[in-house]
């Protein structure tokens, strides 16, 4: 029994590679990369005991933590690592294991936060600030939660209430359509890599 349990760390571990095409036996555990990322002081675990869990293959811990929903990828982890193992594309690589395996995120908000951004994006051409911080309370059913915030803003020439769309926004839009495109291909294969190895479909 405790041998198959150890199998499925290991499993966990080896998939989780393959999907950063890279090797997190490489890391020695230096800490360069949690002394570096802007992220550390929300985060709950930090990017080198991410590194570390991952090593045991902790898969319960690593999908429950909060820490793989709050990086916002600036890579300054990557670019630090003496040892080139590029720690931010394992947190890509469980965030899309989690997705594809159907677990749910531990961080909603951040998946909100994405989904209510590019869409504007999409739809716009750029940012409209005043929509996206309030689609976001109505997500979190506090409509009037930064209002406070609204004076100061206004003053300060921050906020535009009417959205304005950018001129190439039909390039955006086509841009976006092939992102996805290449995006559903890339998932296709990560998910039949990983339904390969647990001989099941998600
Ligand atoms: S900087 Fe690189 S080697 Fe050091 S702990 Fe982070 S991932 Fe591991
Ligand atoms: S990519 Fe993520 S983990 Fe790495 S430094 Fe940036 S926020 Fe931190």
């Amino acid at each position: 029994m405790e041998l198959l349990f150890e199998t499925a760390k290991l499993k966990f571990t080896r998939i989780i590679n393959q999907l950063a095409e890279n090797s997190v036996e490489k890391c020695y555990l230096c800490g360069k990369c949690t002394a570096g990322c802007p992220m550390a002081y929300e985060m709950d675990i930090q990017i080198h005991q991410i590194m570390r869990f991952l090593k045991l293959g902790e898969e319960k811990v690593l999908l429950k933590s909060r820490a793989i929903w709050q990086c916002v990828g600036c890579q300054t982890c990557s670019s630090r690592c003496p040892k080139e193992v590029d720690p931010a594309s394992f947190v890509d690589a469980l965030r899309v294991y989690a997705t594809l395996t159907k677990q749910k995120a531990s961080e909603r908000a951040v998946e909100q936060f994405n989904y209510i951004f590019l869409e504007i994006i999409r739809h716009l051409g750029r940012i409209y600030e005043v929509g996206l911080v309030g689609l976001l309370n109505i997500f979190y059913m506090q409509p009037f939660r930064d209002i406070a915030l609204a004076p100061k803003m206004v003053i300060g020439g921050k906020l535009n209430f009417i959205p304005h769309k950018i001129k190439g926004s039909k390039e955006i839009k086509r841009i976006f359509l092939a992102c996805e495109e290449l995006a559903q291909k890339d998932l296709k294969a990560k998910k039949e890599l990983i339904e390969k190895e647990f001989q099941t479909t998600f």
